[in-house]
């Protein structure tokens, strides 16, 4: 898996502090969610992005679609 590596080192590219995952979640009026899973710095504040998905409720169940 390509984001395994970057899921676990918990450590800041930029100055090397600890991160946290942090997952942010926008819900458009169509049934249309949009995740995105981040690595944030506790010291610099720094954003990384590990995953996007997006997804979509229909008739059938949830469809989802991983951005990167
Ligand atoms: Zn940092």
């Amino acid at each position: 898996m390509k984001t395994s590596g970057r899921l676990n080192d918990g450590v800041c590219s930029r100055c090397g502090g600890r991160t946290f995952i942090l997952i942010e979640v926008e819900t458009y009026g169509n049934g249309l969610k949009h995740v995105r899973y981040l690595n944030k710095c506790r010291v610099c504040g720094n954003l990384s992005t590990i995953e996007e998905l997006m997804i979509r409720r229909n008739d059938s169940g949830l469809a989802i679609y991983v951005k990167k």
